[in-house]
């Protein structure tokens, strides 16, 4: 692949990272290798094992995150081939408000007596560093949370986890590497949902886990290729296509969000407004609860009431139309993820529809 100068910048590393090198006749782009098995005798070998296609989206989500990248089927696949990393008996700590699949798969998992979860209150970072002791194996953390849009004091838990030899894995969907690097910040692991920001178009279903440790890396790698969990090459070109235009995407869709935020906080119909300060995603509560809210998205020409987030459209949903949804997530609540169009037809087709609410 093509070799980049030293310390530039994510808008950078997420255009250039991840090519050919620039000889003469190479593509720029990366092909779509669709092979299920390559000629022995050199690397590649088996299509379970390795893809040039994947090589290059992990190489460049690598790069943004300072990490080694490894690309699977899905960001639940990824999350799962984590969580197996710890042994029988051992404790995660986990947000209570975490992803719903994450906390659906570990509630599973516990069930099937293969781990036990403590949940924490993310909100209070001295609860969380209380709950790690010397049993837990891994802390899983969410930032800011889905749908909650709770933040954690990365680097205070990771300290503590630490302190206690337990690795932390950070879910880094919603901020995405341009606003937030948690390996930087010390934790061991970081996973992604790569369907949502990081395609950016909901387009396709990835995920991502990203480490330092080159033992890990090699652990979780020979776990991904037992497992199967690997994605296809056209969804690894499709990602990575998406991924070039992350930075800028996320800085449009972020200031939008940003504005959003300020003029829903002093809407009427507008109960609470959860906006942590950056990224693309927020929460709204409806002063009217889960009626309005249900009407909100109905209402709409604009704003798609869909559930996930991330692409270039503006979606919406109220979350709790979801049984899995944790009762502690307001009826109420609508979680909004904000596209790259204009802001003030964004905000006309809201504020129309909040009208009738
Ligand atoms: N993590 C977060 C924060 C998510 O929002 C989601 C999906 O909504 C996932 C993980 C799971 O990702 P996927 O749907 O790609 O399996």
């Amino acid at each position: 692949m093509t070799d980049l100068p030293g310390h530039v910048s994510a808008a950078t590393l997420a255009v250039h990272a991840g090519r050919p090198p620039h000889d003469p006749d190479q593509p720029l782009n990366v092909p779509i290798t669709m092979a299920s098995t390559y000629v022995a005798g050199g690397d590649l070998e088996y299509g379970r094992h390795t893809n040039p296609t994947w090589t290059a989206f992990e190489e460049t989500l690598g790069a943004l995150e300072g990490g080694r990248c490894l690309s699977f089927a899905s960001g639940m696949a990824a999350i799962t081939t984590v969580l197996d990393l710890v042994g029988p008996d051992s404790v995660v700590v986990v947000p209570q408000h975490s992803y719903t699949g994450t906390l659906l798969m570990l509630g599973d998992l516990e069930l099937r007596g293969r781990l036990t979860t403590r949940l924490v209150d993310l909100t209070d970072t001295a609860a969380v560093i209380a709950a790690i002791d010397e049993d837990v194996a891994l802390v899983w953390l969410e930032s800011p949370t889905n749908p909650a849009m709770e933040l954690a004091d990365i680097p205070a838990i990771v300290a503590a986890a630490h302190a206690a030899g337990t690795r932390v894995v950070v879910d880094n969907t919603f901020a995405t590497p341009v606003l937030q690097r948690p390996l930087e910040q010390g934790a061991d692991l970081v996973v992604h949902s790569a369907t949502k920001f990081i395609a950016g178009h909901s387009d396709v279903l990835m995920g991502a886990v990203v480490v330092r440790d080159e033992e890990l890396y090699a652990v979780l790698k020979g776990r991904r290729d037992l497992m199967g969990s690997i994605p296809g090459p056209f969804e690894s070109w499709l990602a990575l296509r998406g991924l070039r235009t992350l930075p800028l995407r996320v800085e449009r869709a972020s200031a939008t969000a940003a504005e959003l935020a300020r003029r829903l906080g002093e809407h009427p119909a507008i109960a609470e407004v959860r906006y942590p300060g950056f990224g693309a995603v927020l929460a709204v509560v409806l002063a009217g609860g889960p009626d309005a809210a249900d009407a909100l998205v109905r209402s709409t020409r604009l704003w798609i009431h869909a559930t996930s987030l991330g692409g270039v459209e503006s979606t919406f949903e109220r979350r709790r139309r979801w049984k899995a949804e944790p009762a502690t997530i307001p009826a109420g609540l609508v979680r909004l993820s904000v596209g790259i169009e204009d802001v003030e037809d964004l905000w006309s087709d809201l504020a129309e529809a909040l009208r009738g609410v």
